[in-house]
């Protein structure tokens, strides 16, 4: 689906990524880890179409992610691809159903349909009866729920995660993570989930891991 190769990118004089390789398949669930700074946030910006590597090259489903134009790649990031940060990343102005709403509402569905496929999305992930709520009257583990069900809400074929869980206590962050794999091998989406906790780790088909800008692959994580 993914298929990363010999990609490179620099932020000044020192390499952030080095000949990093990956290679995603539908449907497949896999972690990156590693110290911090070792390249793992810029591993997943390339691989996602936001940072354009130095060097390498980086295919999905058959497009070129490093010579896609940049409407293209935004198309590709709207229609294909679903994101989930650290913080949450809630528009603090709507609601938590208008946030989950929302990349429905730019994909331009009605505000009807889009409202009651987002509010499936809230059941779905324990939280629909913060629909009305805004992020700021959420609990952290809550407001994470929230934006995974965003990050789903459009049926994206992948989602990237950066540290999802990183700012949540290990039963907020358990729950998290169990709720974004299982949704997510429900609806058949890959993920690639950056974390340095191995009990989130463990919930991956596979782990990869970043040392100083370069990939390895150990396998299975059972
Ligand atoms: P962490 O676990 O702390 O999030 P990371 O593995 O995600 O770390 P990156 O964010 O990928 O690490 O950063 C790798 C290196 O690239 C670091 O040395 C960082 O300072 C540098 N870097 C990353 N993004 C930028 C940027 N936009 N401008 C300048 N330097 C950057
Ligand atoms: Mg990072």
């Amino acid at each position: 689906l993914l298929t990363a190769s010999g990609v490179s990118r620099s932020f000044g004089p020192t390499p952030a990524l080095l000949d990093a390789s990956l290679t995603l398949y539908p449907g497949e669930i896999v972690a990156v880890m590693g110290p911090s700074g070792s390249g793992k946030s810029t591993l997943l910006h390339c691989l996602a179409g936001v940072v354009r590597p130095d060097e390498g090259r980086i295919e999905y489903d058959g497009t070129d992610l490093t010579t896609a134009s940049d409407t293209e790649l935004s198309a590709l990031r709207r229609t294909e691809f679903g994101f989930l940060f650290q913080f949450g990343q809630l528009v603090p102005e709507l609601s938590c159903l208008e946030n989950v709403a929302l990349p429905l509402r730019l994909d331009g569905e009605s505000r009807r349909r889009a409202e009651r496929t987002a509010a499936q999305w809230l059941d779905r992930l324990d939280v629909g009866d913060l629909a009305a709520k805004t992020p700021g009257e959420c609990s952290g583990g809550e407001g994470q729920r929230v934006a995974v069900a965003r990050a789903l809400v459009t049926r994206p074929r992948v989602v990237f995660a950066d540290e999802p869980t990183g700012a949540l206590d290990s039963l907020n962050g358990e729950r998290v993570i169990r709720l974004l794999t299982d949704a997510a091998r429900e609806s058949g989406a890959a993920v690639v989930v950056v974390t340095h906790e191995a009990r989130v780790a463990a919930y991956a088909d596979r782990e990869v891991v970043v040392r100083d800008g370069r990939t390895r692959d150990l396998g299975g994580v059972g």
